[in-house]
């Protein structure tokens, strides 16, 4: 509960200035088809980054009793919505995604002014969880299985999915609706309940996504929304023996001590985490669309995306041409309210981020083999002076093996590298410990190939920034960014599924596989 706390001062900024709280409205938990308040009766609030005199909504301050609740929910819930047959649960799905393109809009506004980004970037957000959706329930027809030959003669062998049981869904705060949906809908398609759990920085727009899945018809209990921190409320999900998965995105180092407490309980887990993405860009490069790719990537969502580009390797040909052309448009970039549809870059989330990124931009500056080209300053007066505000920041010659290079920053920041070398520049974007996102900028095919083949990430792209995901590919990295699951496409669906395998023997007598010898047929 301290740790709880102490993380909504850090959220509200200044105590004094709470001017708007008393106009907030309260939120509930969903538990069972109910709107319920959380059982020790706390509450925390929600404040807009842009503005954190601007309460948007008091939620509640869920604990272990919560959990027990939720999860109590559905399991009761779990028999009905399995032996639903699966055409059907998509059929309520397709509704839901109906609601969510009408309450598009809606959505967008409330997550801007809950986690700061531009409304264009949380229109795309909200589009995502209405592609998964759609793309997801359509699956309610496919869930494919398949039959495959069996080694006895009047013996049948299939393999069908069933689904994993009750789902502890835990997610973060940069795609506040997008990655909910990710998890909630192939767990519901594949005939799952869950209690999901979003950050306590953005509960609002999972709040929307439930309150849309209640309007759609889910039955009560197969969907239940718990509010809250980490601790308790995230771990309690986490430890609860009757949560069979755990599917959590968030920090490596959070995902770790999920990951510890899953095994534990002999739980599955499948863990999202950090990123450390980078943009090569070679001297045959077309460098306008190569600075393009790097400032929607470096500086979208001001920077905190699992997929940001936080590393721009460049070739020493093009390496003064692309960074001059970088910090002009660094420089221009238009900071502010992300409801203001003029603004190209928002604030950052709360006060702790605020402090990580600008320890980030010290220890570059103290580092003493990088040079701060741009940015690298707390906006504070003016309209931002309530906000978390951070100035776009580029340093450029960087060595790849300094921290700002090395670290996932999850802000405006971005290292710019020379390289000279294609070889060397892959050596250089595959040395961090995480593996999510690389990009090249080249226009000789056979570069972009092998830069494609030696990248040893989740995601790549050809003359294109490290961000951009399609929800009908997988999506997830390797080495510290994952732990081998991918979400999206149909992949997910190894998540949320178990595979049953089925023998039908069909020759009235005892056959026994492996020891009985079968004679061929002549
Ligand atoms: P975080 O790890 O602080 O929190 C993520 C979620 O975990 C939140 O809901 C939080 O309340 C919960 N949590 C915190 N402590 C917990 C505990 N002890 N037990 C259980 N749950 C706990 O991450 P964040 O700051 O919300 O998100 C930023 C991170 O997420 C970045 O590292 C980013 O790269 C990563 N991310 C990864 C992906 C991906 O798909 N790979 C996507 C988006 C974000």
């Amino acid at each position: 509960m301290a740790q709880a706390k102490k993380a909504l001062n850090r959220k509200n900024g200044r105590r004094g200035e709470r001017a708007l709280r008393g106009a907030a409205k309260t939120y509930h938990n969903y538990i069972g088809g109910q709107w319920v308040a959380s059982a020790g009766g706390e509450w925390f609030e929600n404040a807009n980054p842009a503005n954190t005199r601007d309460i948007v909504g008091r939620f509640p301050l869920s604990t272990a009793e919560d959990v027990d609740a939720a999860v109590e929910s559905a399991r009761n819930a779990f028999d009905r919505w399995r032996r639903t047959p699966a055409p059907r649960r998509a059929e309520i799905l397709f509704r839901l995604g109906e609601i969510l393109i009408r309450n598009k809009e809606r959505f967008s506004a409330e997550m801007t002014r809950e986690m700061g980004k531009v409304l264009k970037e949380t229109g795309g957000d909200v589009q995502e969880a209405i592609d998964c959706t759609f793309y997801t329930a359509g699956e309610g027809r496919r869930l494919h299985g398949f039959t495959t030959p069996a080694e006895m003669p009047d013996k049948f062998a299939m393999c069908v999915r069933q689904p994993v049981g009750l789902c502890g869904l835990i997610t973060p705060w940069n795609f506040p609706m997008a990655i909910p949906s990710w998890k909630l809908i192939p767990a519901l398609v594949c005939g799952n309940t869950v209690v999901i759990k979003p950050a306590e920085d953005t509960p609002l727009s999972t709040y929307n996504l439930v309150k849309a899945c209640e309007e759609a018809g889910i039955p009560p209990g197969v969907v239940n929304l718990v509010t809250g921190y980490g601790e308790p409320a995230g771990a309690s999900i986490t430890n609860h023996p009757a949560l069979r998965l755990i599917s959590f995105t968030g920090s490596t180092e959070t995902g770790r001590i999920v990951a510890s407490a899953c095994a534990e309980r002999n739980a599955i887990c499948s863990l999202e985490m950090g990123g450390k993405n980078v943009i090569i860009v070679m001297d045959d490069a077309d460098v306008d669309l190569a600075v393009e790719g790097a400032v929607w990537g470096a500086f979208g969502t001001s920077g905190q995306r699992c997929t940001a580009s936080s590393r721009l390797v460049v070739h020493k040909k093009v390496y003064k041409l692309f960074s001059k052309k970088l910090i002009e448009r660094a420089r221009g970039l238009k900071v502010g309210n992300g409801a203001d549809p003029k603004t190209e870059m928002g604030p950052v989330i709360n006060a702790d981020a605020v402090h990580k990124i600008m320890g980030y931009i010290e220890i570059g500056e103290r580092e003493d083999r990088a040079t701060l080209a741009c940015g690298g300053n707390r906006l504070t007066k003016g309209d931002y002076a309530n906000g978390y505000f951070i100035e776009p920041t580029v340093f450029t010659d960087v060595a790849p093996d300094m921290r700002i290079a090395q670290e996932e920053i999850f802000g405006p920041v971005t290292a710019v590298i020379p390289t000279d070398s294609l070889e060397d520049a892959v050596e250089i974007a595959n040395g961090v410990r995480y593996g999510l996102s690389a990009a090249i900028y080249t226009q000789d095919v056979n570069r972009a190939f092998h830069a494609m083949n030696e990248m040893y990430t989740g995601i790549f792209y050809v003359n294109s920034s490290t961000i951009g995901a399609e929800v009908h590919l997988p999506f997830g990295g390797t080495k510290a960014t994952g732990n081998g699951h991918r979400e999206a496409g149909t992949q997910v669906l190894d998540i949320f599924s178990e595979w049953k395998s089925i023998y039908v023997d069909y020759s009235g007598k005892l056959q026994r596989a492996q020891i009985d010898v079968v004679e061929s047929a002549d």
